[in-house]
Formats: structure tokens, C-alpha cells, sequence
């Protein structure tokens, strides 16, 4: 493994191989198996919009695609063992460009389209990333003048790639090249990609994981769906996102043979016309996009009778929605997971009233799974408490964060989950909240110190907290209380501190959905903020506050 990052223990990793957990494979193998088997099918299908498009690649023409992209990538001077922070919308080319890494040894840092320069710039830093790929524009933003800006404060990153038109910069359609004499590939055990962090404080940590690991989730995963050679998977998130691309997701489609299908974007009138027109088997939502898809199935007029599975997770999932989803679009799956690992999905066979109620059961029997008090003993069968986690497919530790792996994980290397669970007695996780100071809105995760700092930062504010406020249609949304460094007539507005947050560079989806100017933060009686009280009176407000 890479330096920075915590490997299983030896006798850890044997066994995992010993029971076939990790196979001896990697990424790159996945595709060149599937385009042996399934050479001609439909690998990819995707809609035209921004610089790409439209395509509809078979299993040989996205192995050769990837073979030619990673010779480029690899005459542009990436190295195996190098980090390319990568920041593209759901395009085919995401999906070439992840193969041509994972075949090179170098691994994709996968950025989320909304990052800004902020994000981008500690996430091309911390990584030490050589290259930075974008698209040219993404939903009104030139990330071109974005990737000027973060150039200029990571001089390591040498090169920025465009999908679309590159002005300046390197054309990703111009760096394709005829592939030379076979080189030798990355081991199994090496990291194959780094996914982000949702749930954690402080910056996004870096989740490295390897191709062992990711394989045997993307196995598991498209296992419990019963994915095989005739499904069609249609990736309404981000593919930038573990859900999305591994649980099982575009992988795990790929893995099985299937097809991919990549909407423009995730709203029922561009994704339910491609579900009719691809006949469309599986799909991954969070419950925010699944109320709206479950509305919109009323009315709309498409056929979506070719669904046969619909993942729900992300974020808390109630019994309405579930049972809405399996009546409306089809049989519900309860996804509960994490980038760091341990994935619990609704098994194949449960019953309607499970499908509902619980979020499904970690999907090997590999996966060792605690229920902890705030001591960190091990609560009573049934009771709830943190979840801990171990296991073939949930790192050991973040990347080059020592100080915050002896915090997030035990010393003999559980994963303090953060999230609140309860294991009923068919084994079944229920997920009841969470301790981890994290707003999970609508699936996007905002850390509350984080964006404290930013606040923090502004001249005219002394305090402030962030707490989560309940939202009908997000679940959550983030709401700031805020203690003015002056007078209260000159304390920052709604507006002011959006426009701050903005210019500072952060995703859109951090900056507050409601501030609201208070004389004091209430305290514990041990002096700290008093985050529970300050819960209570976002949830009592009712008028839905200004909108950033
Ligand atoms: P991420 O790493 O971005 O996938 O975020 C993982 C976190 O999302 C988990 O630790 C949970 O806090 C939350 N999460 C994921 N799925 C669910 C779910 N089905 N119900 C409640 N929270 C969830």
C-alpha cells in the first residue's frame, strides 16, 4: 500500500483471501473480463449534454477506450502510485477515465461536481494529485476558471485535463494514444481510487481503497441484487459517490455484464424517458430524489414497468417512503453504507414489512459489526448504540491522518461509524440518528465545523453553530445560529454570509439553508455549545426560514 495509508493486518489479509473475499484481481481486470464475456453488448449508454455525448459503447470499445486513454495518461508522465484528482459530472468519460487510472496504478481522487475551490484546492494538496480533469463547464460553471485558481495554489499539480473544449489546458479527447507493449498493472493490494469522506469533522478525509476491497464490495453488492448480463443500471447520482459507483452501482454493473445508462441529470423528465427507452432494471436513489421520482410516477405518462429494483439510502429512510417506492416504482431496497465500507442492503428475499422497516443487513458474513455505549462496551442484544465496524471492505484508516485515525478508529481497528444502530434479531440494522456532528441533507453530508469555521471567518460574527433542521423534502437541512461580533443591526444577513461563504469557495450545498442572529449560544452546564437545545428550536421553526 501507498505510504500514508493503514493496511490490514498480515493475518487479516490472508484469511480474507483464504475465504475469497479478496480475489487476487483488480479493477482493470473487471472490465477486461466483462469485455471478453460480453464483448458486444452495451456497456454505457449515455444522452448528449455539456461537452459529451451522445454514446453508446459496447464492453470492447470502452476496454480499448480505456487502454488507449491510460497509454496517454501514461506518455502525459502519470506514474502508477499517482493521485489525479478527478471532478466530472456522470459523462461516459468518467467511466474510461476511472478504467485508464485503475489500469495505469494510479488512482482517481473522486471529487464531487459541486466542489469548489476550497474543496478542490486541500483535496489537490492533501493528495499531492499530479493532474486535476473537469469538464469545461458543468450546470453554468466554467471549472477552467476554477482549475486557474487552484494551479496557482497547488503547484504540484502539473497538468489540468478538459473534457470539452480545454482552452489552455490539456484536451482529455486529445490524450488518447495507441497503447504499447503490456506494462505490468497495479497488485490487488494497491489503492485503486479515494472516495471522500461524508461524515467526519474538519476538512473531507480521504478514504483509500484498494482494489481487493472495492472488488469484494462491488461483488457483494451486485450479488445481493441479483445483478446479471440482461440488467441495466441507471446511475441517477453523482458516479463520484460510493452509492453510485460501487453499491453496486456503475461497477457492479459492469461486473455483471449489465448496462449502464447515465441521465443528463436525475430528474424524472430526463431520467424516466431513458428508463422507457432502456428499459431500465435497477436504479440507486436517496430518499429526497425518491419522493420526488415516487410523485412524479403518478402523473408521468412513461412506462416504467422494466424497473425491478429501486435502492433507497444515503440518508434516513422512513416505512411511508419505502413502502410509496415499492408501489410506485418498484420492488425497494434499504441501502445503508458508508464510503469507509460496511454496506447493510435489503437481502433479496425479504419480506415487505423488512423492506420497510429496517435498512437491510450488511452484506457479508465477513463483516464483524459492534453496538456501543458512550464507554464503548457493547450494549445489550437489541439495544442501540454506535456502530462500530471491521471488516474484508472497510478501511483500517483515512489517508495521511494519523492524528484523526486514532480518534475515528479502536485501536484494533473497528471503525467508529458514528451513526446510531440497533441489530434486531433476524440481524437486520435499523439506523436511529447519529453522533457525529454531521447535516445529512438530502444525502449530501455538511459537516458542522466546518462550516463553523467559515462562519468563524466572517468580520462581523463572534459565534456561531450549526445545527440540522428537519426539511419535508431534504430530511435535514442546515441551519446556523449566529452571534454578532457588533451590534445586532449590524450582524450579517442571510444573504451576506451566502455570498461570504461563496466567495471563500465552498460547495453550494455548505452554506446555510437559514441563519438566524442570536444574542448567545446556549451552553452545557460543562460550558460547551448546547447543539441538542439549539436542535429543538430549529426543528420548532416552522415558516421555512430565507433561502440562501
Ligand atoms: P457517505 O460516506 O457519503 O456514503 O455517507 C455515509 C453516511 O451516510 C453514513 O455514515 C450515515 O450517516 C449516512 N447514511 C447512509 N445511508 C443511510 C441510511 N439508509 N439511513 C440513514 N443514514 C444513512
Amino acid at each position: 500500500m501507498m505510504p500514508g495509508c493503514v493496511p490490514w493486518p498480515p493475518e487479516v489479509a490472508r484469511r480474507y483471501r483464504e475465504e475469497g473475499l479478496w480475489r487476487g484481481e483488480t479493477l482493470g481486470d473487471l472490465l477486461r473480463r466483462s469485455a471478453r464475456e460480453h464483448g458486444d453488448r452495451t456497456a454505457v449508454v449515455a444522452a448528449a449534454h455539456g461537452g459529451s455525448g451522445p454514446v453508446r459503447w459496447s464492453y470492447r470499445e470502452l476496454d480499448e477506450r480505456a487502454d488507449r486513454l491510460a497509454a496517454g495518461l501514461r506518455a502525459s508522465g502519470v506514474r502508477p502510485g499517482d493521485r489525479v484528482l478527478v471532478q466530472l459530472p456522470n459523462v461516459p468519460e468518467l467511466v474510461e477515465l476511472c478504467f485508464a487510472l485503475f489500469r495505469t496504478g494510479a488512482a482517481p481522487v473522486l471529487a464531487l461536481p459541486p466542489h469548489r475551490h476550497d474543496e478542490i484546492t486541500h483535496l489537490a494538496a492533501h493528495t499531492g494529485a499530479v493532474a486535476y480533469v473537469i469538464p469545461d463547464r458543468h450546470q453554468g460553471f466554467d471549472h477552467r476558471e476554477l482549475a486557474r485558481r487552484v494551479r496557482g495554489a497547488v503547484p504540484g499539480l502539473r497538468r489540468v485535463i478538459v473534457c470539452g473544449e480545454p482552452e489552455e489546458f490539456t484536451p482529455l479527447d486529445g490524450l488518447r494514444a495507441a497503447p504499447g507493449d503490456a506494462e505490468p498493472g497495479p497488485a490487488p493490494e494497491d489503492v485503486a481510487l479515494f472516495l471522500l469522506s461524508g461524515g467526519t469533522t474538519g476538512r473531507s478525509k480521504l478514504i483509500p481503497r484498494t482494489h481487493d476491497d472495492y472488488l469484494c464490495n462491488i461483488r457483494l453488492s451486485a450479488a445481493n441484487a441479483r445483478l446479471g448480463p440482461g440488467d441495466v443500471y441507471l446511475a441517477a447520482l453523482p458516479i463520484a459517490h460510493n452509492y453510485a459507483l460501487g453499491c453496486p452501482g456503475v461497477l457492479g454493473a459492469l461486473h455483471a455484464g449489465g448496462t449502464v445508462v447515465l441521465p443528463p441529470t436525475p430528474s424524472p423528465d430526463d431520467a424516466f424517458p431513458l428508463i422507457e427507452r432502456e428499459r431500465v432494471t435497477v436504479t440507486g436513489l436517496v430518499p429526497s430524489l425518491a419522493r420526488l421520482w415516487t410523485e412524479a410516477a403518478a402523473w408521468s405518462g412513461h412506462d416504467l414497468s422494466s424497473l425491478r429494483l429501486v435502492q433507497v439510502g444515503g440518508a434516513a429512510v422512513g416505512p411511508e417512503l419505502a413502502r410509496a417506492v415499492g408501489e410506485r416504482l418498484g420492488r425497494v431496497q434499504q441501502s445503508f453504507g458508508m464510503a469507509e465500507g460496511l454496506l447493510s442492503q435489503s437481502p433479496p428475499d425479504d419480506p415487505p414489512d423488512l423492506l420497510a422497516t429496517t435498512q437491510g443487513r450488511p452484506l457479508s458474513a465477513a463483516d464483524e459489526v459492534r453496538v456501543v455505549d458512550e464507554e464503548g462496551r457493547d450494549v445489550p442484544a437489541g439495544q442501540t448504540g454506535e456502530l462500530l465496524v471491521r471488516g474484508p471492505y472497510t478501511i483500517r484508516g483515512y489517508y495521511r491522518a494519523e492524528e484523526h485515525n486514532a480518534a475515528a478508529f479502536t485501536p484494533d481497528g473497528f471503525f467508529r461509524s458514528g451513526d446510531l444502530a440497533r441489530i434486531t434479531p433476524t440481524g437486520h440494522l435499523v439506523i436511529c440518528g447519529r453522533v457525529k456532528d454531521v447535516i445529512n441533507r438530502g444525502g449530501d453530508k455538511v459537516p458542522a465545523d466546518e462550516v463553523e469555521e467559515h462562519l468563524l471567518a466572517h468580520p462581523r460574527v463572534r459565534a456561531a453553530a450549526v445545527v440540522a433542521a428537519p426539511d419535508p423534502y431534504l430530511g435535514e437541512r442546515t441551519c446556523a445560529y449566529v452571534v454578532p461580533a457588533g451590534p445586532a443591526a449590524e450582524a450579517p444577513t442571510q444573504r451576506a454570509i451566502s455570498d461570504f461563504m461563496r466567495e471563500r469557495g465552498v460547495a453550494a450545498y455548505k452554506v446555510p439553508d437559514r441563519v438566524e442572529v442570536v444574542q448567545a449560544l446556549p451552553l452545557t452546564p460543562v460550558g460547551k455549545i448546547d447543539k441538542a437545545r439549539l436542535r429543538v428550536r430549529a426543528g420548532a421553526h416552522r415558516d421555512g426560514g430565507e433561502q440562501a
